[in-house]
């Protein structure tokens, strides 16, 4: 094959012309990329690529290339890593102008050049520089022909070299720039949470045994109460304290690193060794009290508190997402249950998660198959263990036929609100049922439904029941509804609303649980209720202590004094029974008498009952 012919003076300033203009109207990018092609066809060589230094010593990657036949060689984003001595001796070269090879005049063959397919029958390769420091290769290389060089060509290359390495170099550090900035959380100056998970993720990788790594998930509760009281800039000034508290504190006894992940949340991950795992916790700990002291001393009034939940990863076989969310569902249980110290994720918390997750995701198809089942307990009148009625409670219905009790799903349904629609769907089936019974002639009694404190953020039940009523066509005195203490501590008014309501169109409203929380005595005498249900903890002992007993007289006395019903729950004994009866209560509730049953048992015990619903 002929060799080319070089190019003129001319044709050497049109491509120096080409690379200015090139560079003035595209972006640095694809305007290198247009270079690199211009340049390959204009010296009709096979392939002309650029390499630039790479972060690892003696490194260079391909970061562009033109081929003439474009299945042959493909190497961007290939670094190769030389020996020292080879890029020295490349270096040398390159410090008399650039290096040529050419394969006929027995020279050894060119090692400074990445894994190619076939050997050059020549190559150039051009040095470029920012300022004296190497900053990469511009290399044309010919499998097929040799070419000479000519001094103008050298020229025009170096020049283009150079163009393009300035461009490079500004492109790269724009980048860098930019990305530096983005890791950092502008405010307390931590990586930002997206960094910190890339980060961690690298370090887990690199976890050993005398390595390990613990995830620290923070989050500051009532934060924004310091919004809210002292302004937006006292609470950034606030986070910045606790980044640099943790950040001074914990990087004495450990290697660390920390990201705010949003808001008031911060998350750290530390090497703890086993033997260090103790010391640890109790630095956390620690911590967290100077931390709050120093949000109380600068925000003076502030219920400020701080959970925590860590997790340990011993073995690298977890993603960094996983492991934060571990640490964080750990908070949330430190959070939940009203935890003062670093709680410690376990298998069983997860497990307790995915369970949740399970009645969540099932609880809508439950519904539409009635498999959540109402049972009705009898509730029994003191004077001559007639029966009053009974109050309506849930069970779920497994497939193989066996229950989940209420305690284990209300409280998640709470957590998320589901529990409104739950509820509904008990008033319903009790509305149902009460319907069933007087289009049968049967004779009826008031059944109580539980009301969850969750309805009051809302208030929907009001038109709920309203709806019902309407559909139903139920004597409002049938009707009752129990409510707990905890409903008028967080929601008095909307609760207060709902109880004029009832009690105004003949329904009944009770409170239950009473004396299972901590305001019991300042609730009863602020409400205008029915019935006192007095809890079935004050009747956990068989035989009923003399304290027992003169408790239990005294919140019957005291309700009656008020102008309440009393009934009691949880009655298992007959002696249990005998002292209620003779405490003046009004109504028992319990095993005693009958446990829950199914609205078919429930027919049944009803039939064999005397019923005295007004008694
Ligand atoms: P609660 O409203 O105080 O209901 C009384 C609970 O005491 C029921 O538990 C009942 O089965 C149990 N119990 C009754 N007699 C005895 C007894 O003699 N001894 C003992 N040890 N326990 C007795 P259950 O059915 O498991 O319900 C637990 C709680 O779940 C209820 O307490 C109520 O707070 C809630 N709940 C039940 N059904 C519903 C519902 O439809 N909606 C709402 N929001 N909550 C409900
Ligand atoms: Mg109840
Ligand atoms: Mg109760």
């Amino acid at each position: 094959m002929a060799a080319r012919s070089n190019l003129t003076e001319k044709e050497c300033l049109e491509l120096i012309k080409y690379v200015c203009d090139a560079f003035s109207a595209k972006t640095t990018e694809s305007a290198v990329s247009m270079i690199v092609e211009h340049i390959r066809t204009a010296f009709g060589v096979s392939c002309v690529s650029i390499r630039e230094v790479f972060s690892r010593p003696y490194s260079l990657r391909y970061t562009y290339e033109s081929l003439n036949d474009p299945t042959k060689v493909k190497r961007i984003n290939e670094t190769v890593t030389y020996k020292e001595t080879i890029w020295q001796s490349a270096m040398n070269k390159f410090a008399e102008g650039c290096y040529i090879y050419k394969a006929d005049n027995g020279q050894d063959k060119p090692r400074f050049i990445g894994a190619v397919p076939n050997m050059p029958m020549c190559m150039m390769q051009m040095p470029m520089y920012i300022g004296s420091s190497f900053y990469g290769v511009l290399d044309l290389v010919d499998f097929d022909v040799i070419h000479d060089w000519n001094e103008c060509e050298k020229d025009a290359l170096r020049v283009c070299a150079n163009y393009i390495s300035q461009y490079l170099y500004n492109l790269n550090s724009a980048f860098k720039g930019t990305s530096d900035e983005l890791n950092i959380d502008p405010l307390t100056g931590l990586m930002n949470f997206q960094y910190f998970t890339e980060k961690l993720d690298e370090k887990i990788c690199q976890i050993t045994k005398d390595t390990p790594i613990t995830i620290v998930y923070t989050d500051i509760n009532h934060f924004k109460y310091i919004n809210e009281t002292y302004g937006y800039r006292r609470g950034d000034e606030m986070l910045k304290i606790v980044a640099q508290a943790v950040r001074e504190d914990v990087s004495q006894h450990a290697e660390n690193m920390m990201c705010r992940a949003y808001a008031d949340n911060f998350v750290m991950a530390a090497v703890v060794t086993p033997e260090m795992i103790e010391i640890f916790e109790k630095l956390v700990n620690d911590l967290n009290d100077v931390i709050c002291e120093r949000l109380r001393e600068n925000c003076p009034d502030t219920r400020i508190h701080i959970d925590t939940g860590i997790f340990y990863i011993k073995k690298p076989n977890i993603t960094a997402a996983s492991a934060i969310a571990n640490a964080n569902l750990a908070r949330k249980i430190a959070k939940r249950d009203n935890i003062r110290k670093a709680v410690v994720f376990t298998d069983e918390m997860m497990d307790e998660i995915k369970y949740q997750e399970y009645l969540n995701n099932a609880l809508p198809k439950a519904m539409a198959n009635h498999d959540l089942k109402v049972f009705y307990q009898p509730k029994i009148n003191c004077a001559d263990d007639s029966l009053y009625g009974a109050e309506a409670l849930i069970r779920w219905q497994k497939p193989n036929g066996t229950f989940i009790y209420p305690d284990k799903f209300i409280p998640v349904f709470e957590k998320n609100g589901n529990i409104v629609e739950v509820d509904f769907y008990v008033y319903r089936e009790v509305f149902k049922y009460l319907r069933k019974r007087l289009d049968n002639g049967l004779p009826v009694f008031p059944i109580s439904m539980n009301v969850s404190r969750v309805h009051f953020r809302s208030n929907r039940i009001i038109s709920y029941v309203k709806g019902l009523l309407d559909e139903y066509k139920i004597p409002t005195e049938l009707l009752e509804f129990e409510l707990t203490e905890n409903i008028y501590m967080n929601n008095f008014s909307k609760a207060d609303e709902f109880i004029g309501i009832c009690r105004g169109n003949g329904i009944k409203v009770s409170m239950d649980d009473f004396g299972s929380g901590y305001s019991s005595l300042n609730v009863i005498s602020s409400i205008k209720i029915d019935t006192l249900k007095i809890d079935k903890i004050f009747l956990k002992n068989i035989n009923l202590s003399e304290n027992d007993k003169a408790v239990i007289e005294t919140m019957i006395s005291m309700a009656k004094r008020l102008g309440m019903k009393v009934i009691c729950e949880g009655v298992e004994t007959e002696s249990q029974a005998k002292f209620l009866k003779s405490a003046n209560c009004d109504q028992i509730q319990g095993y005693y008498y009958g446990k829950p049953m199914d609205e078919e048992s429930f027919n049944n015990f009803a039939a064999d009952s005397v019923i005295k619903p007004y008694l």
